[in-house]
C-alpha cells in the first residue's frame, strides 16, 4: 500500500560493502519515519555508517534490503534516469564541504540544481534572492565562492539545498569545517528554514552541541539507530 504523500518511510534498511577484509554490515535494519516539518539529529562515531545512511535515503545508494519510501514512492523502484529526476525533485543535500562551482557567482551557485529540470525562470531567480536574503547573503550575489567566508559558503549550500523545495532536506556534517560561531548559526538557519518551508530534516552531526537542538535525535550504533542517546545512556535509550 502506498504510503501518505509527503512521508519518509524508513523500513528495515540494510546495507553491506564487501570490502578487502571481508564483508562490511554498515546498516543492520534501520527504520525511520518522518513527516513534514520534522527534524532529527542524527550522530555516531566516525564510521558507524551515518553517511552510508544519507546515501539510501537520498537514494544515491540501494540498500541491500528494506525500502525506503519518500512523497508515497520507492525511488529504487524507478528507472536510473527517472530516480535522478526524482531527486533532484525531492530531496536537497547539504555536505560537509559546500561543493560549490568555484566559477559560478553566488546566485548562479543556488540556481544549479533548476538546471537538470525545467532550467531557471525569472520566478526561480526571484526566490534564490530571497532565500540568500533570508540566510544575510542579499549583498553577495555575485561574489564567487572564493570571495565568501567558509560560513558564508556553507550558506550559500544551504540556499541551494532548499531552491527546488524539496520535501526532504539531507544534512552530512553541514558545520563540521565551521568555527563554534558559524557552525552555529548554520545549525540555526537549517532548522528556521526547514519550519518555515515545512521540509523534512536529517543532519547527521558530530557536534552534540547541534543535535541537542534538534527535537528528535538518533544515535546510529552497530548499524541500528537508537532514540535519543546523544550522550549514550544504557537505562534510557530504545531502539527507534
Ligand atoms: P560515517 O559517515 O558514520 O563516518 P560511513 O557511512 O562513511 O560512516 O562508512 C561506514 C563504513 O562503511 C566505514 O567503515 C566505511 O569504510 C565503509 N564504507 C563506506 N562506503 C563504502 C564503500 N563504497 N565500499 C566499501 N566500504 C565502504
Ligand atoms: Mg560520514
Amino acid at each position: 500500500m502506498a504510503e501518505k504523500a509527503s512521508e519518509l518511510v524508513v523500513n528495515g534498511v540494510r546495507k553491506a560493502f564487501d570490502a578487502p577484509g571481508g564483508r562490511l554490515e554498515v546498516l543492520q535494519g534501520v527504520d525511520l519515519r518522518l513527516e513534514p516539518g520534522q527534524a532529527v539529529a542524527v550522530t555516531g562515531p566516525s564510521g558507524s555508517g551515518k553517511s552510508t545512511l544519507l546515501y539510501v535515503i537520498g537514494t544515491l545508494e540501494p540498500p541491500n534490503e528494506g525500502t525506503v519510501q519518500l512523497n508515497g514512492q520507492d525511488p529504487f523502484e524507478l528507472s536510473e534516469a527517472e530516480r535522478a529526476r526524482f531527486r533532484n525533485r525531492h530531496i536537497g543535500f547539504v555536505f560537509q564541504d559546500h561543493h560549490l562551482l568555484p566559477q559560478c557567482t553566488v546566485l548562479e551557485n543556488v540556481l544549479i540544481p533548476l538546471l537538470a529540470g525545467k532550467g531557471a525562470g525569472a520566478d526561480d531567480e526571484a526566490r534564490a534572492r530571497q532565500l540568500l536574503d533570508r540566510v544575510g547573503l542579499g549583498d553577495r550575489l555575485s561574489h564567487r565562492p572564493a570571495q565568501l567566508s567558509g560560513g558564508e559558503r556553507q550558506r550559500v549550500a544551504v540556499c541551494r539545498a532548499l531552491i527546488n523545495q524539496p520535501t526532504l532536506v539531507l544534512a552530512d556534517e553541514p558545520t563540521g569545517n565551521l568555527d563554534r560561531r558559524n557552525a552555529e548559526a548554520i545549525g540555526t538557519l537549517l532548522l528556521e528554514l526547514g519550519r518555515e518551508h515545512n521540509t523534512m530534516l536529517i543532519c547527521v552531526t558530530h557536534s552534540s552541541e547541534l543535535a541537542e537542538r534538534f527535537p528528535r535525535r538518533y544515535q546510529l550504533r552497530d548499524g541500528k539507530l537508537w532514540n535519543g542517546a546523544v550522550q549514550r545512556s544504557e537505562k534510557t535509550e530504545q531502539k527507534a
